[in-house]
């Protein structure tokens, strides 16, 4: 009786420390996304079709079926769910393409542009000698949750990531994602978890490519999912950061993420390429949803 109760408060700690977590998020607007500059020479060296979709697509005046029908008064239906079609519902909403698979392809194309990204990060990070400067940075720059991290002049940022070596990683892609025993054992599947046993360290990332408009809905949707999990974890002497980051559909890349970049040492111009790189995949697979908004057969399409 005395252990079950004892069980019981834990799992309330547990649940109360997991709610205060989630309560750290943050609201994220059109205003949180990152400045999307096309330099001339992108758009000299850019396809016309392309370059119309991103305009269009941003104000929202491609020739979607109800931007049709108001125009000219033409059946505002989606030729795969019969649903009256704005830019958004073929972007993101259809639920014949969502069944079909397009959007986890169009998630996945951006997952793997992230991934790529974070690889290199860490193939470049593991086999430096650690150094007693990172020794000393080890515990003030990966701090928990709510926590400000110490640092002072002398002692330079140099990344959580640098805290650390053997860092590993998993992403939700060609391989089912099965989450470390060594954290926790559990049944969720982020899309990417980088961690290290040496420190238990952890980043758990869960990237979400949503219509830009609805960046804070994605992010309350999801919020609450890697929580428990992290209190567990935490509890095994672990730290774990959950990272939540979007990319919208259209090709702009939410603060969320660039600060993600930057947090693992992913900076400055190596930083300014990877917001490219996602923004412009994320365009290019949404572009290839738009060519195909009225096939009823779906096939996926290599974007580079
Ligand atoms: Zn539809």
């Amino acid at each position: 009786m005395v252990v079950e109760e004892v069980r019981r408060q834990e799992e309330i700690a547990r649940h109360a420390r997991a709610v205060a977590l989630a309560k750290q998020g943050r609201w994220v607007n059109w205003e949180s996304v990152e400045n999307r500059k096309l330099s001339w020479s992108e758009i000299w060296g850019m396809e016309s079709n392309r370059l119309c979709f991103i305009i269009r697509a941003t104000y929202d005046v491609l020739p979607s079926p109800i931007n049709l029908q108001l125009w000219f008064g033409k059946d505002p239906s989606c030729p795969l769910c019969t649903v009256p079609a704005t830019l958004k519902h073929i972007l993101v909403g259809c639920r014949t393409s969502l069944t079909q698979g397009r959007y986890t392809w169009t998630h996945n194309q951006v997952l793997r542009c992230l991934a790529e990204k974070v690889e290199c990060k860490r193939k470049s990070i593991n086999p430096q000698p650690f150094t007693n400067q990172e020794e000393r940075q080890f515990s003030s720059t990966f701090v928990r949750e709510g926590d400000k991290p110490r640092t002072s002049p002398s002692n330079p940022d140099l990344g959580p990531l640098k805290a650390a070596r053997y860092w590993q990683i998993q992403v939700h892609l060609d391989q089912r994602l099965i989450f470390p025993t060594e954290i926790v054992t559990t049944t969720l599947r982020p899309d990417l978890v980088l961690w290290s046993n040496s420190q238990k360290l952890a980043y758990v990332i869960e990237l979400t490519v949503p219509w830009e408009e609805a960046i804070e809905e994605a992010f309350e949707r999801k919020k609450l999912r890697y929580a428990n999990l992290a209190a567990e974890a935490e509890d095994r002497g672990w730290k774990i950061k959950v990272r939540q980051v979007e990319v919208g559909c259209r090709g702009f890349v939410v603060s969320t993420t660039a600060k993600l970049l930057r947090e693992i040492g992913i900076r400055g111009q190596a930083q300014r390429q990877a917001i490219r790189d996602l923004a412009n995949t994320a365009e290019r697979a949404s572009h290839w949803l738009w060519l195909k908004r009225a096939n009823i057969t779906w096939a996926p399409k290599a974007v580079s």
